[in-house]
């Protein structure tokens, strides 16, 4: 078992511990139902080359559970996908839809390729294999994919379109659908979004002012924390991506580094900044990890010199630096709070494809920052009364959740 699967299954045991689950529910073999996924599938793919060479790649679908709706969760486009980290996602897809109080399961899936590596139209031939390989798993009421990283809006477009080839109701097999398809207005900004909602909150408890913030990661989620941040006026004092990162300690111009972004791919050469070597050991007050697994870990936790950690990404802070940073009172707000914007914006999403009816972006932004705000508020109530860490509680009320609905379900 990998670390982060270790670490996904580890905290959900401790926490079942702490609330005494399989004391109270002998019988029920409740925690072996949270840690380990209904259903794993796996398959290959051959896809030809624009050259008319094959390909051949490894997909997966990971169901986790669906005691409280249908199963729910993005599609991970990444070399580095195996079917742990798969499963390890889809068990944090399970905690945060709970969390955050709406009707889904959790699920992932994720194909290990490199997008970037692919023509366009080998990535669509790609998608729309993948898609026939789960055509029977995947649909509106049972498994509903979205994007995640590596995927977007034009990737979820050919889902749909392939799966409608063959099924009459379609629209809302997937979410994070272009606009045009029926997408919902705010869904791509949704998990950024929700990363400066939920960062608010913690300035708000923390009683911080003017923080600097250190990002990392200028993806979907990271690019769009970065531009919200800068608009609301924050210094944002360094940001890295795969390549590298740059500083300044005056504030970097957020609108000039997404231009530079957007002509050269990266961040690196920023003519606004320097170079910087380590993000994570860079002075600020705030860092958000917006990147990838595993960022912060033994090997570096000491290094890091923020107050605040709201994680952006999922598994950001490896289960040993997490201790290392609370010894430190680093406070930390865990990914599936800091990033659940992205999922309660797809059930919006569901929700507005099977009314036909939709909402202004202003109606969008209303409701996910309520349900953000009052997950928050519950997370930092329980944390403060039980005298445990935000992770912790965001783990406790996720899991006492869905020990009820799987109570309340019974077993035949
Ligand atoms: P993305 O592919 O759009 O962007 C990833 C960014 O991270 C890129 O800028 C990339 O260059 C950078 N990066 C990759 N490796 C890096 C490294 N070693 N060091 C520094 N930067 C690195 O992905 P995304 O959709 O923004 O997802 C990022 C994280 O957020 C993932 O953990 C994902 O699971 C999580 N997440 C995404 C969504 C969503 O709606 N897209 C929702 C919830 C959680």
């Amino acid at each position: 078992m990998t670390d982060t699967l270790h670490k996904a299954t580890a905290l959900v045991r401790e926490v079942a511990d702490m609330l005494g689950l399989e004391r109270r529910h002998p019988h029920l073999r409740l925690v072996e139902r949270l840690t380990t996924p209904d259903r794993v599938i796996t398959f290959r793919m051959a896809v030809q080359r624009d050259d008319r060479s094959v390909e051949v790649f490894q997909g997966y679908r990971v169901q986790h559970l669906d005691i409280l709706g249908p199963y729910k969760g993005g599609i991970r486009l990444h070399p580095a996908v195996d079917l742990d980290e798969v499963k390890a996602l889809a068990l944090w897809m399970t905690l945060k839809t709970a969390l955050v109080d709406i009707p889904f399961g959790g699920a992932k899936g994720g194909i290990a390729v490199d997008p970037a590596a692919l023509s366009p139209q080998e990535l669509e031939r790609l998608m729309r294999k993948y898609t026939i390989r789960l055509a029977d798993d995947i649909g509106p009421n049972s498994d509903i994919p979205a994007p995640d990283m590596g995927s977007g809006a034009r990737e979820m477009a050919w889902i749909y379109d392939e799966y409608r080839k063959s099924h009459a109701v379609a629209r809302s097999v997937v979410t994070g659908k272009p606009v045009e398809l029926g997408g919902s207005a705010g869904r791509r900004e949704a998990t950024g979004h929700g990363v400066v909602c939920v960062l608010q909150a913690a300035m708000r408890q923390l009683g911080m002012t003017s923080p600097t913030i250190a990002i990392q990661g200028f993806g979907n989620v990271g690019g769009q924390t970065a531009r919200e941040l800068f608009a609301l006026g924050h210094k944002i004092v360094a940001i890295a991506d795969a390549r590298g990162a740059v500083g300044n300690p005056a504030g970097l111009d957020i609108t000039a580094l997404a231009a530079h972004q957007q002509r050269t791919g990266w961040v690196s050469g920023f003519a606004g900044g320097e170079p910087v070597a380590d993000i994570i050991a860079v002075p600020c007050d705030v860092l958000l990890p917006c990147a990838m697994e595993n960022a912060i870990t033994t090997a570096n936790a000491d290094r890091v010199r923020a107050r605040l950690i709201v994680e952006g990404a999922n598994g950001p802070c490896a289960p040993d630096a997490d201790r290392i940073l609370a010894a430190r009172g680093v406070f930390i707000v865990p990914d599936v709070l800091a990033n659940a914007g992205g999922v309660i914006v797809s059930y919006f999403e569901w929700v507005q494809n099977r009314e036909g009816f939709y909402w202004s972006l202003a109606d969008v932004n209303t409701r996910l920052s309520e349900r953000l705000d009052d997950a928050y508020r519950r997370v930092a109530a329980t944390a403060t009364q039980r005298q445990i860490t935000m992770r912790q509680a965001a783990y406790c009320l996720a899991i006492e959740k869905i020990a009820n609905g799987m109570v309340l379900r019974g077993v035949q």
